[in-house]
Protein backbone atom coordinates (compact mmCIF):
# COMPACT_ATOMS: atom_id res chain seq x y z
CA UNK A 1 0.00 0.00 0.00
CA UNK A 2 2.74 2.48 0.70
CA UNK A 3 4.64 1.34 -2.17
CA UNK A 4 1.30 1.98 -4.50
CA UNK A 5 0.84 5.62 -2.66
CA UNK A 6 4.55 6.28 -3.02
CA UNK A 7 4.26 6.59 -6.65
CA UNK A 8 0.91 8.10 -7.46
CA UNK A 9 2.70 10.82 -9.23
CA UNK A 10 4.34 8.23 -11.48
CA UNK A 11 0.97 6.61 -12.34
CA UNK A 12 -0.64 10.31 -12.97
CA UNK A 13 2.49 10.78 -15.64
CA UNK A 14 1.13 7.71 -17.29
CA UNK A 15 -2.77 8.36 -16.86
CA UNK A 16 -2.87 9.46 -20.52
CA UNK A 17 -1.02 6.25 -21.79
CA UNK A 18 -3.49 4.30 -19.89
CA UNK A 19 -6.53 6.65 -21.28
CA UNK A 20 -5.22 5.91 -24.76
CA UNK A 21 -4.59 2.66 -24.43
CA UNK A 22 -7.77 2.18 -23.36
CA UNK A 23 -9.31 2.60 -27.13
CA UNK A 24 -6.31 2.25 -28.59
CA UNK A 25 -6.43 0.92 -32.41
CA UNK A 26 -3.03 0.85 -34.51
CA UNK A 27 -3.36 4.10 -36.55
CA UNK A 28 -2.48 5.79 -32.95
CA UNK A 29 0.99 3.70 -32.37
CA UNK A 30 2.90 6.75 -32.42
CA UNK A 31 0.69 8.84 -30.14
CA UNK A 32 1.07 6.08 -27.56
CA UNK A 33 4.26 5.34 -27.64
CA UNK A 34 5.19 9.43 -28.14
CA UNK A 35 3.28 9.85 -24.68
CA UNK A 36 4.82 6.84 -23.46
CA UNK A 37 8.55 8.13 -23.97
CA UNK A 38 7.43 11.40 -22.51
CA UNK A 39 5.95 10.17 -19.57
CA UNK A 40 8.77 7.49 -18.72
CA UNK A 41 11.32 10.70 -18.81
CA UNK A 42 9.68 12.31 -16.54
CA UNK A 43 9.63 9.84 -14.36
CA UNK A 44 13.06 9.82 -14.28
CA UNK A 45 13.50 6.46 -16.20
CA UNK A 46 16.32 7.73 -18.09
CA UNK A 47 17.13 8.20 -21.76
CA UNK A 48 18.29 4.86 -22.42
CA UNK A 49 16.05 2.97 -20.84
CA UNK A 50 12.93 4.54 -22.32
CA UNK A 51 13.81 3.92 -25.45
CA UNK A 52 14.64 0.47 -24.93
CA UNK A 53 11.07 -0.13 -23.77
CA UNK A 54 9.19 2.09 -26.62
CA UNK A 55 11.37 0.65 -28.85
CA UNK A 56 10.52 -2.78 -27.91
CA UNK A 57 7.33 -2.20 -28.04
CA UNK A 58 6.92 -0.43 -31.42
CA UNK A 59 8.83 -3.85 -33.08
CA UNK A 60 5.98 -6.16 -31.33
CA UNK A 61 3.18 -4.14 -32.53
CA UNK A 62 4.35 -3.98 -36.09
CA UNK A 63 4.97 -7.47 -36.11
CA UNK A 64 1.20 -7.85 -34.88
CA UNK A 65 2.55 -9.34 -31.73
CA UNK A 66 0.02 -6.89 -29.67
CA UNK A 67 -2.85 -6.64 -30.74
CA UNK A 68 -4.81 -4.90 -28.37
CA UNK A 69 -4.24 -1.68 -25.48
CA UNK A 70 -4.16 -4.19 -22.70
CA UNK A 71 -2.04 -6.65 -24.37
CA UNK A 72 0.28 -3.61 -24.97
CA UNK A 73 0.36 -2.43 -21.26
CA UNK A 74 0.83 -6.06 -20.35
CA UNK A 75 3.92 -6.03 -22.58
CA UNK A 76 4.85 -2.86 -20.48
CA UNK A 77 5.13 -4.35 -17.60
CA UNK A 78 7.11 -7.44 -18.36
CA UNK A 79 9.32 -5.07 -20.58
CA UNK A 80 10.29 -3.40 -17.34
CA UNK A 81 10.18 -6.22 -14.99
CA UNK A 82 12.37 -8.05 -17.08
CA UNK A 83 14.94 -5.13 -17.02
CA UNK A 84 14.73 -5.61 -13.38
CA UNK A 85 15.81 -8.95 -13.09
CA UNK A 86 18.85 -9.41 -12.89
CA UNK A 87 21.25 -12.44 -12.10
CA UNK A 88 22.59 -11.86 -8.97
CA UNK A 89 20.50 -12.75 -5.52
CA UNK A 90 17.75 -10.41 -3.90
CA UNK A 91 17.69 -12.42 -1.07
CA UNK A 92 20.83 -11.00 1.61
CA UNK A 93 23.82 -13.71 0.40
CA UNK A 94 25.59 -14.98 4.27
CA UNK A 95 28.63 -16.61 4.51
CA UNK A 96 28.54 -20.09 5.69
CA UNK A 97 31.04 -18.62 8.67
CA UNK A 98 30.01 -16.61 11.56
CA UNK A 99 29.72 -13.71 11.20
CA UNK A 100 28.78 -12.54 7.65
CA UNK A 101 29.22 -9.20 7.59
CA UNK A 102 27.39 -6.16 5.68
CA UNK A 103 28.34 -2.81 4.81
CA UNK A 104 26.02 -0.12 4.38
CA UNK A 105 26.94 2.68 2.24
CA UNK A 106 25.99 5.74 0.19
CA UNK A 107 25.53 9.72 0.19
CA UNK A 108 24.52 10.93 3.27
CA UNK A 109 20.81 11.75 4.08
CA UNK A 110 19.46 8.94 1.74
CA UNK A 111 18.61 6.65 4.51
CA UNK A 112 22.10 4.52 5.38
CA UNK A 113 21.60 4.82 9.57
CA UNK A 114 17.51 4.40 9.08
CA UNK A 115 17.97 1.09 7.11
CA UNK A 116 20.55 -0.53 8.83
CA UNK A 117 18.23 -0.07 11.80
CA UNK A 118 14.98 -1.63 10.33
CA UNK A 119 17.32 -4.61 8.60
CA UNK A 120 18.68 -5.37 12.16
CA UNK A 121 15.26 -5.06 13.29
CA UNK A 122 14.02 -7.65 10.32
CA UNK A 123 16.80 -10.03 10.89
CA UNK A 124 16.72 -10.10 14.66
CA UNK A 125 12.89 -11.19 14.58
CA UNK A 126 14.43 -14.45 12.34
CA UNK A 127 15.97 -15.48 14.93
CA UNK A 128 19.57 -13.97 13.80
CA UNK A 129 21.95 -12.62 16.23
CA UNK A 130 22.95 -9.06 14.99
CA UNK A 131 25.76 -6.74 15.79
CA UNK A 132 26.06 -3.38 14.82
CA UNK A 133 28.86 -0.84 13.97
CA UNK A 134 28.94 2.65 14.33
CA UNK A 135 31.21 3.06 11.64
CA UNK A 136 29.92 6.49 10.85
CA UNK A 137 32.89 8.47 12.46
CA UNK A 138 32.00 11.47 10.36
CA UNK A 139 29.10 12.52 11.47
CA UNK A 140 29.07 12.54 15.70
CA UNK A 141 24.86 12.53 15.56
CA UNK A 142 25.23 9.20 13.32
CA UNK A 143 26.53 7.04 16.41
CA UNK A 144 23.74 8.33 18.72
CA UNK A 145 21.53 7.97 15.51
CA UNK A 146 22.29 4.48 15.55
CA UNK A 147 22.75 3.48 19.49
CA UNK A 148 18.74 4.20 19.29
CA UNK A 149 17.98 2.05 16.57
CA UNK A 150 19.98 -0.49 18.82
CA UNK A 151 18.08 0.02 22.07
CA UNK A 152 15.08 0.52 20.03
CA UNK A 153 15.68 -3.34 18.00
CA UNK A 154 17.56 -4.95 20.97
CA UNK A 155 20.62 -5.60 19.31
CA UNK A 156 24.28 -4.98 20.22
CA UNK A 157 26.26 -2.61 18.92
CA UNK A 158 29.60 -1.17 18.64
CA UNK A 159 30.92 2.20 18.74
CA UNK A 160 34.48 4.15 18.73
CA UNK A 161 36.24 4.37 21.92
CA UNK A 162 37.95 7.86 21.33
CA UNK A 163 36.51 10.56 19.08
CA UNK A 164 37.94 11.01 15.73
CA UNK A 165 38.51 7.26 15.66
CA UNK A 166 39.19 5.44 11.91
CA UNK A 167 36.14 3.97 10.43
CA UNK A 168 38.30 1.37 9.36
CA UNK A 169 38.89 0.34 12.95
CA UNK A 170 35.39 0.39 14.53
CA UNK A 171 34.28 -1.60 12.10
CA UNK A 172 37.40 -4.18 12.45
CA UNK A 173 37.02 -4.03 16.20
CA UNK A 174 32.90 -5.09 15.64
CA UNK A 175 33.66 -7.80 13.35
CA UNK A 176 36.61 -9.40 16.10
CA UNK A 177 33.94 -8.80 18.98
CA UNK A 178 31.10 -10.55 16.70
CA UNK A 179 34.05 -13.15 15.54
CA UNK A 180 34.80 -13.91 18.99
CA UNK A 181 31.14 -13.82 20.64
CA UNK A 182 29.13 -15.88 18.23
CA UNK A 183 27.11 -13.24 16.18
CA UNK A 184 25.63 -14.20 12.68
CA UNK A 185 25.62 -11.31 11.46
CA UNK A 186 27.76 -7.48 11.56
CA UNK A 187 25.80 -4.57 10.25
CA UNK A 188 28.20 -1.72 9.59
CA UNK A 189 27.33 2.19 8.97
CA UNK A 190 30.03 4.02 7.53
CA UNK A 191 29.82 7.30 6.75
CA UNK A 192 27.69 9.18 3.86
CA UNK A 193 29.83 10.77 1.56
CA UNK A 194 29.65 12.19 -2.07
CA UNK A 195 30.66 9.70 -4.51
CA UNK A 196 32.92 12.63 -5.82
CA UNK A 197 34.83 12.98 -2.18
CA UNK A 198 38.09 10.87 -3.13
CA UNK A 199 39.63 10.71 0.02
CA UNK A 200 36.41 9.48 1.84
CA UNK A 201 35.87 6.90 -0.85
CA UNK A 202 39.80 5.93 0.12
CA UNK A 203 38.26 5.50 3.84
CA UNK A 204 35.43 3.34 2.39
CA UNK A 205 38.21 0.70 0.79
CA UNK A 206 39.53 1.02 4.08
CA UNK A 207 36.90 -0.20 5.85
CA UNK A 208 35.98 -3.46 2.93
CA UNK A 209 39.63 -4.01 3.64
CA UNK A 210 39.67 -4.47 7.48
CA UNK A 211 36.73 -6.71 7.28
CA UNK A 212 38.56 -9.12 5.29
CA UNK A 213 41.39 -8.89 7.28
CA UNK A 214 39.37 -10.16 9.93
CA UNK A 215 37.33 -12.27 8.55
CA UNK A 216 38.44 -13.27 4.82
CA UNK A 217 35.81 -13.60 2.08
CA UNK A 218 33.92 -11.29 3.70
CA UNK A 219 32.02 -8.56 3.60
CA UNK A 220 29.52 -10.58 2.32
CA UNK A 221 26.98 -7.56 1.15
CA UNK A 222 27.99 -4.26 0.38
CA UNK A 223 24.72 -2.93 -0.14
CA UNK A 224 24.05 0.78 -1.35
CA UNK A 225 21.61 3.07 0.00
CA UNK A 226 19.42 4.92 -3.08
CA UNK A 227 17.05 7.58 -2.13
CA UNK A 228 14.35 7.48 -3.72
CA UNK A 229 13.00 10.79 -4.23
CA UNK A 230 16.52 12.02 -5.58
CA UNK A 231 15.50 10.32 -9.60
CA UNK A 232 18.15 10.55 -12.47
CA UNK A 233 21.02 11.44 -9.38
CA UNK A 234 20.98 7.81 -8.42
CA UNK A 235 22.67 6.35 -11.43
CA UNK A 236 25.97 8.19 -11.39
CA UNK A 237 26.33 7.98 -7.59
CA UNK A 238 25.77 3.51 -7.74
CA UNK A 239 27.81 3.97 -10.95
CA UNK A 240 30.85 5.57 -9.14
CA UNK A 241 30.22 3.40 -5.69
CA UNK A 242 30.27 0.50 -7.35
CA UNK A 243 33.68 0.66 -9.20
CA UNK A 244 35.43 1.71 -6.18
CA UNK A 245 33.72 -0.67 -3.87
CA UNK A 246 31.90 -2.85 -5.69
CA UNK A 247 28.34 -3.15 -4.52
CA UNK A 248 26.41 -6.38 -4.21
CA UNK A 249 22.71 -5.28 -4.08
CA UNK A 250 20.68 -2.12 -3.57
CA UNK A 251 18.29 -0.78 -0.74
CA UNK A 252 16.23 1.43 -2.59
CA UNK A 253 14.80 3.94 0.71
CA UNK A 254 11.96 6.49 0.97
CA UNK A 255 9.39 5.00 -1.80
CA UNK A 256 6.53 5.70 0.57
CA UNK A 257 7.42 9.78 -0.12
CA UNK A 258 6.86 11.04 -4.08
CA UNK A 259 9.08 8.33 -4.50
CA UNK A 260 10.99 8.91 -8.52
CA UNK A 261 12.06 5.36 -8.51
CA UNK A 262 11.69 5.20 -12.05
CA UNK A 263 15.50 5.40 -12.18
CA UNK A 264 16.19 2.48 -10.07
CA UNK A 265 15.29 0.04 -13.53
CA UNK A 266 18.82 2.10 -15.53
CA UNK A 267 20.89 1.22 -12.62
CA UNK A 268 19.62 -2.07 -12.45
CA UNK A 269 19.71 -2.63 -16.09
CA UNK A 270 23.03 -1.05 -16.28
CA UNK A 271 25.04 -2.28 -13.62
CA UNK A 272 23.41 -5.41 -13.04
CA UNK A 273 22.62 -5.09 -9.50
CA UNK A 274 19.91 -6.70 -7.42
CA UNK A 275 17.91 -3.81 -4.91
CA UNK A 276 17.14 -6.29 -1.97
CA UNK A 277 15.25 -3.80 0.38
CA UNK A 278 12.64 -1.64 -0.45
CA UNK A 279 12.72 1.76 2.49
CA UNK A 280 8.95 2.78 3.27
CA UNK A 281 8.84 4.57 5.82
CA UNK A 282 11.00 5.47 8.96
CA UNK A 283 9.50 2.96 11.56
CA UNK A 284 11.02 -0.56 12.52
CA UNK A 285 9.00 -2.44 9.83
CA UNK A 286 8.98 0.04 6.79
CA UNK A 287 11.98 -2.14 5.34
CA UNK A 288 10.45 -4.63 3.08
CA UNK A 289 12.45 -7.60 0.65
CA UNK A 290 12.23 -6.14 -2.71
CA UNK A 291 9.20 -7.00 -5.02
CA UNK A 292 9.83 -6.87 -8.52
CA UNK A 293 6.29 -7.28 -8.95
CA UNK A 294 4.65 -5.40 -6.25
CA UNK A 295 7.03 -2.37 -7.66
CA UNK A 296 6.23 -2.77 -11.18
CA UNK A 297 2.12 -2.86 -10.38
CA UNK A 298 2.44 0.11 -8.34
CA UNK A 299 4.46 1.97 -11.21
CA UNK A 300 1.57 0.77 -14.01
CA UNK A 301 -1.20 -0.54 -12.18
P1 LIG B 1 21.98 8.58 6.40
O1 LIG B 1 22.62 9.93 6.50
O2 LIG B 1 22.17 7.98 5.04
O3 LIG B 1 22.38 7.64 7.49
O4 LIG B 1 20.41 8.81 6.49
P2 LIG B 1 19.41 8.62 7.73
O5 LIG B 1 19.26 7.17 8.04
O6 LIG B 1 19.85 9.51 8.84
O7 LIG B 1 18.05 9.12 7.09
C1 LIG B 1 17.84 10.45 6.66
C2 LIG B 1 16.37 10.81 6.85
O8 LIG B 1 15.57 10.03 5.98
C3 LIG B 1 15.86 10.52 8.26
O9 LIG B 1 15.00 11.56 8.63
C4 LIG B 1 15.10 9.22 8.10
O10 LIG B 1 14.09 9.05 9.06
C5 LIG B 1 14.55 9.36 6.70
N1 LIG B 1 14.28 8.05 6.04
C6 LIG B 1 15.12 7.02 5.87
N2 LIG B 1 14.52 6.01 5.20
C7 LIG B 1 13.24 6.42 4.94
C8 LIG B 1 12.11 5.83 4.26
O11 LIG B 1 12.14 4.71 3.73
N3 LIG B 1 10.96 6.59 4.21
C9 LIG B 1 10.90 7.83 4.75
N4 LIG B 1 9.75 8.51 4.62
N5 LIG B 1 11.93 8.42 5.37
C10 LIG B 1 13.09 7.73 5.48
Amino acid sequence: EKLFSGFSKTRDNLAVVDELLLYWNLADTDRVLDELEEALLVSDFGPKITIKIVESLREDIVAGKLKSGSEIKEALKKNVLDLLTVKGKTELQLGYRKPSVVMIVGVNGGGKTTSLGKLAYRLKNEGVKVLMAAGDTFRAAACDQLEIWAERTGCEIVVAEKEKAKASAVISQAVKRGKEQGYDIVLCDTSGRLHTNFSLMEELIACKKAVGKVMPGAPNEILQVLDGTTGLNMLPQAREFNEIVGITGLILTKLDGSARGGCVVSVVNELGIPVKFVGVGEGVEDLQPFDAEAFVNAIFS
